[in-house]
């Protein structure tokens, strides 16, 4: 990044006029700085000063899409090496492999998986997103059939991959509508391909024998208007694909070399043959620094684990997984349900709302804007005292849904329980709920 968030600041219109859904042109020029919004946001900035930022602004790995439609893998566009500097921004894309010399039973149940293997953690859909779809028949019409197979079966991001260009040719063809990345140009086609890439606006892998040799070739194709790369270093061993992610990533971020700043494909599938080596393997990818992970197959012992490291490593660490405030009914909840507070953590909510579920005792439970802090570190930031909660369960509109007047709050802030009182005046009746909110199922089936 070559400018600072104040420098980017003094070349904006400085005007405020929110137009870009951010407050104010500092906050924009902040955001900017931080690679967390694009300079197209802004409709005022001068031809003069667009031309500074774009260069200032550009993240030193090139964002890129692949995809269309609701599953589009983002990549790239990475400004840190390391997550606790600041976040990491764009998480890899996880890829199931399929060839077209296999038997449709088995790109079937692979196709199946990759539909099914989906799972929900703190209010998140964790899958995966993308199919590998390889032309190893060398019959173009075998290739296409198997890329309109995958088309219709599936909402995934493709990967088109193949050495002969008229195969590479008719996939595109197929599914130029879901912009597919074209996999890969090499030293033997790079002109080929590239216009290929270039008329079906599609992103464009790019694969060497050696960081030099690929650095080369980067180079040729910047230079003949590619912008969208990916990355394949070649390496199929762990040790020296591993080097080369972090050699790679370095080489965008300190020495800021633009012929290296672009996402890049991994492909654990060609390292091991033990599906299990094969997540580990991802799981190191995962980690440094890949934009996309092929796997040979998606088993649930495999996928689930990896879904979890990437939602953990791409979680921003400056800003705490929280849900809305409101009023969240569980069950079928009447006038006379009982009605409960916490706070918008994630974690929070999910185990609060968890246990109520269990309980079978419909509910009424409002979640209150703490910035994302769990209950008793909130209570402890002063968030979460009787008079901030009594003024949210005021305003909250709770007392239109239920008849009564009574409140639930977790026990491990009973001493906030008077002050609450205080605020929310007579009439009001505030109980105290269990200390942990793993015991609140039990608490609700004693009829509290
Ligand atoms: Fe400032 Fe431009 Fe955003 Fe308006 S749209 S607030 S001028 S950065």
């Amino acid at each position: 990044m070559g400018l600072t968030g104040i420098q980017i600041f003094k070349l904006l219109p400085k005007t405020n006029c929110k137009e870009c859904g951010i407050p104010t042109c500092l906050a924009f020029a902040m955001n900017l700085a931080a690679g967390k919004a694009e300079l197209s946001a802004c409709p005022y900035v001068s031809e003069e000063a667009k031309a500074v930022l774009s260069e200032a602004a550009a993240p030193p790995i090139r964002p890129l899409v692949i995809g269309a439609g609701e599953n589009v893998v983002k990549i790239g566009g990475e400004t840190v090496l390391f997550r606790h500097e600041k976040t990491f921004v764009n998480r890899p894309g996880f890829a199931v492999l399929v060839s077209d010399t296999e038997a449709d039973a088995e790109i079937d149940a692979r196709l199946k998986r990759f539909k099914e293997l989906k799972y929900e953690r703190v209010g998140l859909v964790l899958r995966p997103e993308m199919v590998a779809v390889k032309n190893e028949s060398g019959d173009p019409a075998k290739f296409e059939a198997l890329v309109k197979k995958v088309m219709a079966q599936t909402d995934a991001a493709l990967i088109l991959i193949s050495d002969k260009i008229d195969a590479l040719t008719a996939g595109v063809k197929a599914s130029a509508d879901r912009v597919p990345l074209i996999y890969a140009a090499t030293d033997g086609n790079s002109e080929a391909l590239a216009n290929l890439a270039k008329e079906n606006k599609c992103p464009l892998a790019v694969k060497a024998d050696n960081l030099e040799a690929l650095s080369r070739l980067s180079d040729k194709l910047t230079a003949a208007g590619l912008k969208d790369l990916v990355l394949d270093s070649g390496a199929r061993t762990l040790r020296r694909a591993f080097e080369d992610q972090i050699f790679i990533r370095r080489a965008a971020l300190i020495q800021k070399n633009r012929s290296l700043g672009f996402p890049t494909i991994t492909f654990p599938c060609e390292m091991v043959k033990d599906p299990m080596k094969e997540v580990l393997i991802a799981a190191t990818f995962v980690a440094k620094y890949a934009g996309i992970i092929v796997l040979s197959d998606f088993q649930g012992e495999g996928l689930f684990p990896l879904l979890v490291e990437r939602l953990n490593i791409y979680t921003d660490p400056q800003r705490p997984m929280m849900m809305q405030q409101g009023i969240y009914p569980i069950g079928n909840p009447t006038e006379d349900s009982p009605v409960m507070i916490t706070t918008n953590f994630s974690l929070t909510y999910f185990i609060v709302s968890g246990e109520v579920e269990a309980s079978r005792v419909a509910s009424w439970l409002l979640v209150m804007d703490t910035e994302g802090l769990s209950v008793l570190t909130a209570w402890a930031a002063g968030k979460f005292v009787g008079d901030a909660i009594g003024a949210f369960i005021k305003k909250s509109g709770i007392t239109e849904k239920v008849k009564h007047r009574r409140v639930i709050i977790p026990g491990a802030v009973a001493a906030v329980s008077g002050d609450l009182e205080e605020e929310l005046g007579s009439g009001w009746e505030v109980k105290i709920g269990p200390r942990e909110a793993a015991h609140l199922s039990a608490f609700l089936k004693m009829g509290n």
